[in-house]
C-alpha cells in the first residue's frame, strides 16, 4: 500500500475529477510512453474515507510502479487532493473473457492442477490497430498474409516467428498489434503480450536490480504470443540476448507463437548473436516496402474518412505524390492539414494542402544533417564511412557516396558547394551527376528504389 499523506484543504471532488487532475499532473512529468504504458492502464474504482481504489493489470505493474513512481504519485496526490491519502489496488482481469462454445462444453478435467489464470497482465495492445483498418497494398501483401494466417492458427504455422521487417512509419507495429488483438477477440484467454524491446531490456535490467529474473524470464515463457517489436535495438545488449535467446527457445519448443519485427532482414542484424540469427530465420520473414501511389491515396482516403475529413480526390492525389516513404507522414499531413484549416477558419483546398506538404518538408529537414546521412549510408551498405571521401571508385565505395550526396541534397539544405566539401572536396558538378545517377538508377533497377526508400526512412528514423 501507499501511503500518501498531507493535511486536507481541498473541497470534496468526485472520484473521476480527482483521477482526472491525477492524470493530469502526471503526464506533464513523464514521457509519453511512460505515461501511456503505466498510467493510463489503472483504472479507478472507488473512494472511500481517504482512500482510492485502483485496479491495475498485473502483480509485475503495481511493483513496478510502486518501484519507479511512488514519490511521483504521492507527490501529484498531495497536490491535487491536498490531503490524507491512501491508494489500495486490486489486481484483475482487463476484460471478461467471452464465453466460447468450447468453454461452455462440458470438459474433462483430468487433474486437479489449478487452471492457469486468463489474461490477467496487460497485453499492451492498441485497440486502434486491427485488420480492418490495415490497407492492403502490393507492398504490404506477404506480411499481411502472414500476419492474418497466424492470427487464425497461433503458433500452429510454419510462420513462427514471423518476422516482420522495414522502414519506419510502413505499418510494422500495427501489423503486430493486429495480430495481438485479433488472436485476443477470438480467444480471449491466450495469454498475448506485446513489447517494443527496449522496454523488455529495461524491464530486465530492473528484474536484476531487484534480484527478480527468474519471475521476469517466467512471465514471458508463461506466454502463448509474445510479440516484440524493434528487436534491432537489442543490439550490443548481450545479456538481454542471452535471456531472450532462451525464452525463444522455450516459447518455440512449446509451439507458442513468437512474432518480431526490425528495420532490417534477420542477416543484416549485424551485432546481434548469431544464434539469434539463425533461429529468427527459421519462420518467415516478410519484409513490408514503401507503399506505391494507389495504395498510398487508398490510405489518404481511409484515413480522412476516419477523421472525419471533406478532401477531394485532387488534394489526396496531391498529398499521395508529395509524401512518397512513409505512412506515419501520410497521417500526420493529414492531421496538420486537418489542424491549418480549423485554425485559420480555411476549407481544405489545393493551396493549403501545398502549404502543409511544404511545412512538413521543412520540419523533416531541420533535424537531418549530412553527418547522420553519412553514417546511415554507410552503415546500411557496410562501407567504410572514411573511404566515401576518399578517390577510390570502388563499386560499392562510389553506390554510398552518391547515395549519400543524393539524401544530403534532398533531405538537408546545404548547397551543392558544402555537399561537395564533405565528401573530400569534390566539386558542385559532381554532386549533381551523382544525383542525377541516382534519379536514373532507381528508374531502371526496382531494386535500387526500393534501397532508396528504405534508406530514406532510416534516416529520418535516425534524426527523429
Ligand atoms: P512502423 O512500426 O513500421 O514504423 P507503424 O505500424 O507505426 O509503422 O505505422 C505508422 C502509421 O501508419 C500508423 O498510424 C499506422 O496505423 C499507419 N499505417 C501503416 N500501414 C498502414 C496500412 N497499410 N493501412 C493503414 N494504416 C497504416
Ligand atoms: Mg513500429
Amino acid at each position: 500500500m501507499l501511503n500518501i499523506g498531507l493535511i486536507s484543504k481541498a473541497p470534496p471532488k468526485n472520484l473521476i475529477e480527482i483521477w482526472g487532475d491525477f492524470l493530469k499532473e502526471i503526464k506533464g512529468n513523464v514521457t509519453q510512453m511512460t505515461f501511456n504504458t503505466w498510467f493510463l492502464p489503472i483504472k479507478p474504482l472507488e473512494l472511500s474515507n481517504s482512500t482510492i481504489k485502483v485496479q491495475l493489470p498485473s502483480q509485475f505493474f503495481w511493483e513496478w510502479i510502486d518501484e519507479h513512481y511512488k514519490s511521483l504519485i504521492s507527490k501529484t496526490m498531495q497536490n491535487v487532493l491536498g490531503e490524507q491519502i491512501s491508494l489500495t489496488y486490486v489486481i484483475s482481469e482487463e476484460v471478461e473473457p467471452k464465453k466460447t462454445e468450447k468453454e461452455i462444453a462440458p470438459q474433462v478435467i483430468e487433474n486437479t492442477k489449478p487452471v492457469p489464470p486468463k489474461q490477467e497482465h496487460n497485453a499492451f495492445l492498441n485497440y486502434r490497430y486491427t485488420f480492418d483498418n490495415f490497407i492492403k497494398g502490393e507492398n504490404n501483401q506477404l506480411a499481411r498474409a502472414a500476419a492474418t494466417a497466424i492470427s487464425e492458427n497461433p503458433g500452429g504455422t510454419s510462420f513462427n516467428p514471423l518476422f516482420l521487417y522495414g522502414g519506419v512509419g510502413l505499418g510494422k507495429t500495427h501489423l503486430m498489434q493486429a495480430i495481438g488483438n485479433k488472436i485476443l477477440e477470438k480467444i480471449p484467454d491466450k495469454r498475448v503480450i506485446y513489447l517494443p524491446s527496449d522496454i523488455f531490456t529495461v524491464q530486465f535490467v530492473e528484474s536484476i536490480k531487484s534480484d527478480k529474473v527468474n519471475e521476469f524470464s517466467g512471465f514471458y515463457r508463461s506466454m502463448d504470443v509474445l510479440i516484440i517489436d524493434d528487436i534491432q535495438f537489442l543490439i550490443g545488449k548481450e545479456k538481454t540476448q542471452d535471456l531472450f535467446f532462451h525464452i525463444f527457445n522455450t516459447l518455440h519448443q512449446a509451439r507458442k507463437q513468437i512474432v518480431l519485427s526490425s528495420d532490417k532482414p534477420p542477416k543484416d542484424l549485424k551485432g546481434l548473436d548469431e544464434r539469434l540469427i539463425s533461429r529468427f530465420q527459421w519462420g518467415l520473414s516478410a519484409d513490408i516496402q514503401s507503399p506505391d501511389l494507389e495504395t498510398r491515396i487508398a490510405i489518404l482516403k481511409k484515413k480522412s474518412e476516419d477523421y472525419g475529413m471533406l478532401v477531394s480526390d485532387e488534394i489526396l492525389e496531391y498529398i499521395a505524390n508529395s509524401i512518397t516513404s512513409n505512412i506515419r507522414e501520410l497521417e500526420g499531413c493529414l492531421i496538420k492539414l486537418l489542424a491549418n484549416s480549423s485554425l485559420n477558419s480555411k476549407d481544405i483546398n489545393l493551396d493549403l494542402a501545398k502549404r502543409t506538404v511544404k511545412e512538413i518538408a521543412t520540419d523533416r529537414k531541420i533535424n537531418i544533417s549530412i553527418d547522420n546521412i553519412t553514417k546511415t549510408v554507410c552503415s546500411a551498405l557496410s562501407v567504410d564511412e572514411n573511404k566515401l571521401r576518399d578517390k577510390t571508385r570502388k563499386k560499392e565505395i562510389v553506390l554510398a557516396r552518391q547515395l549519400a550526396m543524393f539524401f544530403s541534397k534532398e533531405l538537408t539544405k546545404s548547397s551543392l558547394k558544402t555537399i561537395g566539401l564533405h565528401f573530400g572536396g569534390r566539386d558542385h558538378s559532381t554532386v549533381i551527376h551523382s544525383c542525377n545517377s541516382i534519379e536514373q538508377m532507381q528508374q531502371e533497377d526496382s531494386s535500387i528504389k526500393t534501397l532508396v526508400e528504405n534508406l530514406r526512412s532510416q534516416i529520418e528514423l535516425a534524426c527523429s
